[in-house]
């Protein structure tokens, strides 16, 4: 009975839990990103040189997920998909900060994370309409 085999900590078909733990895929994390969105990070990442490293030569990032596409169809693919829409929703609550942290430990006064609109950013040729392909989200 006994034998090499390594302890499993996760069942097989745990994969949300294993993308969690596993760093291959690892992506910015939400804070990161709520940095990126700012505007003058924003556009320093919307309009990066050309790098052929990264899919579709860097020119094709969304934001708000922090991943690259390899081209404008496959990006305005991507905004419609629920990955993308989610990661609209976890982005428009404020990401927590440590004034946050210091409220909720009693000093001043416990302000609730606000809440904001999040909208997926403009594509540059200007034909795409967020509203407009806005087909599937039940
Ligand atoms: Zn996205």
């Amino acid at each position: 009975m006994a034998g090499p085999q390594k302890k499993k900590r996760y069942h097989k078909g745990d994969t949300h839990l294993r993308k969690k733990w596993k760093t291959k895929r690892r992506t910015k994390d939400l804070d990161q990103i709520d940095e990126d969105l700012k505007e003058k990070n924003a556009s320093k990442l919307l309009h990066q040189e050309i790098d052929d490293d990264k899919p579709g030569l860097g020119q094709h990032y969304c934001l708000h997920c922090a991943r690259y596409f390899i081209s404008v169809d496959a990006l305005k693919g991507h905004f419609r998909t629920k990955v993308h829409k989610r990661r609209l929703k976890a982005l428009e609550i404020e990401p927590y900060t440590v004034e946050e942290s210091e409220r909720a430990g009693g000093l001043g006064t416990y302000i609730h994370p606000k809440k904001r609109k999040m909208e997926t950013q403009p594509v540059d040729d200007g034909t795409f309409d967020p509203d407009k392909e806005d087909v599937d989200m039940k």
